[in-house]
């Protein structure tokens, strides 16, 4: 697998990054995660514009130009043969003495590397996922996408210890934030779509901006709200939606089955739009 390293392509075992990078000392750093579908990115252009917006929150500079890296994710893309799969792109602060405040001066580190996987054809879309839900224990800026990734971890370790696949996270007054690496929505009993508001409480996902677009346009009604547990045990249907899951219908919350325990009818038509649509707009 080829790597991208500040400036160079390497095979992934010559690649290199400093002990002192502030990505690895402090998670001093922002990321993105890029779908790709026939060999072309998709929503290649919400991606940049939340991680400019990631940058900026923590005083971080972009170290290339838009159009260098557009033309890294591409040379990855085909560098690896990808033709369904992911390209993750990281961001820090660059190597410094440690210390908590910001360096003057410090390069900033860019590595991307891909994976190969299949997002169309998933077990999980098919099956539909089994969540547990938990503490919500990140900090209070969920909005900014950083490398900070420890809670969420904890999280999906403590669902998977209880069998299940992934977690769904929960504020202090019992509403759900998101899952640890995706945003999570219900479907009422009467067919409204619920998913929590955007505010620092949740990342600002790309695939929830599009999907909600899509669903609106569908004359699906859209309610941006917080939820409880207990409302979503309730809900005829719940979903999730991420870069590499796209929609995943999620199926059993806390042992309690939603519906009939089958992936819902309106997750499946918002998977297949948002596959048809990512399709026909990936560049
Ligand atoms: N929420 C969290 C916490 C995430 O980590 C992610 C993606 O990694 C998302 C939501 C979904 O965001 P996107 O649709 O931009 O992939």
């Amino acid at each position: 697998r080829i790597v991208y390293v500040n400036g160079e392509y390497l095979p992934e075992e010559e690649a290199k990054i400093s002990v002192f990078d502030r990505g690895f000392l402090m998670a001093d750093g922002v990321y993105e995660v890029t779908s790709v579908l026939e060999g072309r990115l998709v929503d290649f252009a919400g991606h940049m514009a939340r991680l400019k917006r990631s940058l900026a929150e923590l005083d971080m500079a972009m170290p290339v130009t838009d159009a260098e890296l557009e033309a890294i994710h591409r040379r990855m893309v085909a560098d690896n043969g990808i033709e369904e799969g992911l390209v993750y792109m990281q961001i820090t602060r660059g190597a410094a003495d440690r210390d908590f405040a910001y360096p003057e001066g410090a390069t900033p580190s860019l590595v991307l590397f891909t994976q190969k996987k299949a997002l169309i054809d998933s077990a999980a879309a098919k099956a539909g996922l089994r969540v547990a839900t938990l503490p919500d224990l990140r900090w209070k800026r969920r909005d900014i996408k950083t490398v900070q990734l420890l809670a969420p971890s904890m999280a999906k370790m403590a669902a998977k210890a209880q069998g299940k696949d992934d977690a769904w996270m929960v504020d202090e007054d019992g509403f759900v934030t998101e899952g640890s690496s995706n945003n999570a929505y219900i479907v009422t009993k009467a067919g409204t779509i619920v998913t929590r508001h955007l505010s620092n409480d949740i990342l600002h996902g790309i695939t929830r901006k599009a999907v909600l677009s899509f669903a609106r346009e569908a004359q699906m009604k859209v309610e941006e709200r917080p939820f409880t547990v207990a409302e979503a045990q309730d809900a005829a249907e719940a979903f999730i939606t991420s870069a590499s899951s796209f929609v995943t219908p999620v199926v059993e919350i806390d042992g309690t089955a939603l519906g009939d325990g089958a992936p819902g009818p309106v997750a499946r038509r918002l998977r297949e739009i948002y596959v048809a649509e990512s399709r026909k707009a990936a560049v």
